[in-house]
């Protein structure tokens, strides 16, 4: 340890008084009045102008962990990282919490929940670390800090400002002064003891205790150029005085967990419970391979993607559900859950390394979800992707709110036959495009029974009830020597222009007598 440095001292080191005790804001944050074993969770996304599929997946743990228990899930906006920042990526990360279904909890008296917001906190928790001698102001220029790392790779030592390498921790009082007099404004480090030969023991909930060598890396907590905190110093500040119980990360940031256990000790905290979630493959259209989701090449692992394609957001989490709670698939095909929510997700289980993103899995997801939507809800949902996303024809197919729910009702009257053809409000629009005329596209190679044709529209009426309807389908194959179904099947693709339909008399009633006249006569006229 060093010598602390005195109140004015640590005043002018970090440019401002500080503005609390650490008592003073231990009462200020107070612990919560939670039940028993209920979890605090917080997404602390930076706004990057980018949500990944990764995003949702650590999110999911967090909001379903935080709202089984009973407890309460935050959204902190992780904005320390002025460069990286990204105009309307705080919207697009609110958005998107909307858009998947989650509610967060951002209680007053924990905020505020902008780290940029923060920071009379961090400096209130570096002054006390300063007069305690576990920090130091550090006044290395870049150019230095370059020098230095230069002839650290030169030797084939470790890069970084750590034991000798660390020009300033030990400075003196009087050497601290004439640096701030000479106009110089310090960043503020860690003033690590800890030796790399001793081992850290560091818990993480789902991978158990995990040995790391002691971090002796003089790290930066707070920065010389804005006064705001590293990632590491503001999670010790922010999840200590946000009372987080369980921080779900990815697993980047495995190895700056002895250093974040460091801080937490040296602040006599109790650290919260870690998760590193394991980022999620898939395998590789070209060589069949697992392998890491990747921002360039793949579509898929921006949320935008699902949005825009109308994926059913609910399927994709029950997908992610079932990936991250391994069972929950089968208790759900057993009828003992409904959906996700109802399942109690283990922490111990989520999955430890690769859990694997596939498109196919994902579309058998969103067709049990879809097949189990009462037609309203489709209707709405459809709607809404179509104004939302949708193409001037898409609009146009949901202007008639009637009419839209006629095609989408079609066999959703029985529930243990469900339809399965429909996989997104995109697909599902365009696999009903058949129903208007002007979206319609006829079969052109189809060798049509044009009698069977004729004989149907003689008799045809929009009134006659199914049975009457089928008989008269019925007496057309009998007057022309041809099965039932090829009847049927005539009139089947010359009204859809396809052979594979729901039921055809639904689709007639649908259509009304006009439609389903104009589209026969125009095989017989074509
Ligand atoms: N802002 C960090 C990130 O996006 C948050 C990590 C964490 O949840 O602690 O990776």
């Amino acid at each position: 340890m060093r010598n602390g440095l005195d109140k004015d001292l640590i005043a002018r080191v970090l440019g401002a008084e500080p503005k609390w005790t650490i008592a003073e804001l231990e009462a200020k944050f107070p612990p919560r009045d939670l039940p028993d074993g209920a979890f605090v969770t917080r997404f602390a996304p930076s706004p990057t102008g980018f949500m990944h599929i990764g995003n949702l997946y650590s999110m999911l743990i967090d909001y379903k962990l935080a709202s089984q228990s009973g407890g309460v899930f935050m959204l902190r906006i992780e904005d320390t990282d002025t460069k990286r920042e990204v105009e309307g990526a705080v919207d697009l990360v609110k958005n998107a919490i909307r858009d998947f279904g989650f509610k967060y909890n951002n209680d007053e008296i924990y905020g505020p929940y902008f780290q940029s917001q923060r920071k009379d906190i961090y400096r209130s928790v570096a002054a006390e670390l300063l007069a305690r001698g576990l920090a130091y102001p550090c006044f290395l220029t870049a150019d230095e800090m370059e020098e230095i790392r230069v002839k650290q790779n030169a030797a084939g030592f470790a890069t970084g400002i750590y034991g000798e390498w660390a020009r300033d921790r030990d400075l003196t009082a009087d050497e601290i002064i004439a640096h701030l007099d000479n106009g110089e404004v310090p960043t503020i480090r860690l003033y690590s003891t800890g030796d790399p030969n001793k081992r850290i023991f560091c818990k993480d909930a789902v991978r158990g205790s995990i040995s790391f060598p002691e971090n002796n890396e003089d790290l930066v907590l707070i920065k010389s150029n804005d006064g705001l905190p590293t990632y590491h110093f503001a999670h010790l500040c922010d999840d200590h005085f946000m009372r987080t119980t369980h921080v779900v990360r990815g697993e980047e940031w495995l190895p700056s967990l002895p250093l974040h256990y460091q801080l937490f000790n040296m602040m006599g905290w109790t650290p919260p419970i870690y998760i590193h979630t394991a980022t999620l493959d898939k395998i590789d259209a070209e060589t069949g391979k697992q392998r890491k989701m990747s921002k360039r090449k793949d579509p898929e692992n921006n949320l935008a993607f699902f949005l825009a394609g109308g994926w059913p957001t609910e399927a994709l989490i029950e997908y992610l559900g079932n990936i991250l709670a391994p069972g929950y698939e089968e208790a759900k095909l057993k009828g003992a859950v409904k959906t996700f929510w109802d399942y109690e997700m283990k922490p111990k289980k989520i999955p430890m390394s690769g859990g694997l993103f596939d498109m196919k899995k994902l579309e058998w997801w969103a067709k049990e979800y879809i097949g189990a939507m009462p037609v309203a809800d489709l209707v709405t949902a459809v709607t809404n992707w179509a104004n939302e996303y949708g193409t001037d024809e898409n609009k146009m197919q949901v202007a008639d709110a009637k009419y839209l729910s006629a095609v989408l009702g079609i066999e959703r009257d029985n529930p243990k036959r469900v339809r399965k053809d429909f996989i997104t409000w995109k697909q599902t629009l365009e696999n009903v495009a058949f129903f208007w005329d002007k979206l319609f596209v006829p079969a052109i190679d189809y060798e049509y029974n044009r009698d069977v044709l004729r004989a149907f529209l003689e008799t045809y009426d929009p009134a006659d009830d199914k049975d009457t309807w089928w008989n008269k389908i019925v007496a057309i194959a009998e007057k022309t020597g041809i099965k039932n179904g090829d009847v049927a099947m005539n009139l089947r693709v010359a009204l859809a222009g396809r052979t594979n339909t729901p039921d055809l008399y639904s689709i007639m009633s649908v259509m009304g007598g006009d439609m389903v006249r104009g589209r026969i006569g125009r095989v017989l006229n074509g």
